[in-house]
């Protein structure tokens, strides 16, 4: 018995017929007008109307391609469409995803320079580009990872490292526990950050406007010492879009030594608008950051930019070493695996860099600039209803509301219905229990209009919310 195995790779008209097809179907994907938000569909369903078991015998490309495209890709939420306003969005442009599907026909390893030198330079620009940006040195350094969860993991990973260093230099016994301390409001991931690391995360109180400030953090550093190696600022909440306030947390630094991260997965990119460019004043003394290009920076699923201000002490504790990597540690230049906990990696910063060469950042601030006014516009619009309540004024481009009366069970059926009717995807949140809506506006296609009529769905009761009203058209285009 012989299988050819080789047709899986050769190129015959059989390969052919599966290249084209998949890319049309990705070009038809990329370039469709009226785009439709999608479902989510129950796994019983899903077992319900399979057609695709995997088996000895392959079911051929039109059984298969049909059944990702009718049943699968159906079942899945658009990140992209400009009526998703849940969690943080993806509004990757044109150039960035077609360009990621460039990356993925090359087949270029990214964990090593060698392997990868031209692909890993242009990653390296725009480290250097946004390192720039966010008021950094020229020895900053850092790479893509997958996003910020493994971002800020590795971030406080070599902030530990640095830590252990200083008390090994000084021949001091290491603290029984270390200590990272960050805004009650910040991101889980920091939490599960801690637990890889069995470290305590303490969540500071932040002020009445939720910003974490230097007078919050001092009374834990005055009361943990040197144990605290790191203290996380957040630059936009994920529920709110809050910028701490870096500069005096950087300031504490003169008397406590700590490292100071900034999380900007989503918000740091809002420093490329200039209507909110000062609210980031301290990033500039950051020793590491992290900013998700798959978020506000209108790249693809899915990247994180980790950048150390200085590159060696990322490198200090990233590099792996072993016998089967010593031709690569060797190397001058350095190599993105040094940089974070990842080894194989696929150069996830190239659809950004390209995007960005082809575009220019001036487009890329406009389009910033564009978000974060239209979570203005909305919010004054909120305000106009007496049927909602803004929960507070938006920093950047996330706008948090209450509808006045309605529990969460009420929030939440609504929210239901408002993505069956295809008109938008709005998952309620809340706030120290208190229910609320929120919208995350990174879409640059995202109108007013489109937001006020989500607005006008509120305003009577839950069952009348629906009747009658007419699904809003969402083409992709406008
Ligand atoms: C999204 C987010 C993260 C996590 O990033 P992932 O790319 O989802 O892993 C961390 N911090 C903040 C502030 C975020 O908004």
């Amino acid at each position: 018995m012989c299988v050819n195995y080789s047709r899986m790779h050769e190129r015959s008209p059989e390969i052919e017929e599966i290249v084209e097809s998949v890319l049309a179907f990705a070009r038809e994907r990329l370039l469709r007008e009226g785009l439709t938000i999608g479902a989510s569909a129950l796994e019983s369903d899903l077992v319900e109307t399979n057609t695709i078991q995997l088996g000895e015998e392959g079911s051929g490309l039109g059984a298969v391609l049909n059944h990702y495209i009718e049943t699968l890709a159906a079942n899945c939420i658009a990140a992209d469409h400009p009526a998703y306003l849940s969690f943080i969005p993806a509004a990757p442009t044109k150039a960035s995803t077609v360009f990621d599907m460039a990356v993925s026909a090359s087949s270029i390893f990214g964990g090593f320079w060698q392997a990868g030198s031209g692909a890993i330079f242009a990653e390296n620009q725009v480290i250097s580009w946004l390192a720039r940006e966010f008021g950094m040195p020229e020895s900053a350094a850092g790479t893509f990872v997958q996003g910020g969860t493994v971002g800020n993991l590795s971030a406080l990973v070599a902030a530990r490292e640095h830590a252990r260093r200083l008390y090994l230099d000084r021949g001091e016994q290491e603290p029984r526990r270390w200590v990272a301390v960050c805004n009650e409001e910040a991101h889980s991931s920091l939490t599960s950050a801690a637990r890889v690391m069995d470290i305590d995360l303490i969540r500071v109180q932040p002020d009445d406007k939720g910003q974490m400030r230097g007078s919050d953090v001092r009374g834990v550093l005055e009361a943990q010492g040197t144990a605290v190696f790191a203290v996380v600022a957040t630059a936009g909440s994920t529920n709110f879009g809050i910028i701490d306030d870096i500069a005096s947390i950087a300031k504490l630094r003169s008397e406590f030594p700590f490292w100071l991260h900034v999380d900007g997965a989503y918000g740091l990119a809002g420093m490329l608008s200039p209507l909110v460019r000062t609210d980031f004043r301290g990033v500039e003394e950051a020793d590491s950051v992290i900013v998700d290009p798959h978020k506000w920076l209108f790249g693809p699923l899915d990247a994180c930019a980790l950048i150390y201000r200085d590159g060696e002490l990322g490198r200090a504790a990233h590099t792996q070493r072993a016998s089967y990597l010593d031709t690569v540690t060797g190397s001058p230049e350095k190599s993105p695996t040094d940089y974070a906990i990842q080894l194989t990696r696929r150069v996830r910063g190239l659809p950004l860099w390209f995007s960005l060469a082809v575009h220019g950042a001036a487009a890329y601030r406009d389009a910033v600039t564009a978000t974060v006014l239209r979570a203005r516009e909305i919010s004054e619009e909120i305000k106009k209803r007496p049927y909602l309540r803004l929960v507070r004024e938006p920093q950047l481009s996330i706008v948090a509301f209450e509808r006045v009366g309605w529990d969460g069970g009420q929030l939440a059926q609504w929210s239901e219905r408002l993505l069956d009717r295809q008109q938008a995807f709005v998952r309620p949140s809340s706030y120290h229990g208190r229910p609320h809506l929120r919208f995350a506006i990174i879409n640059p296609l995202t109108t007013f209009e489109q937001l006020a009529a989500i607005l006008d769905t509120l305003s009577d009761s839950v069952e009348d919310s629906m009747v009658g009203a007419v699904p809003l058209s969402v083409s992709g285009a406008r």
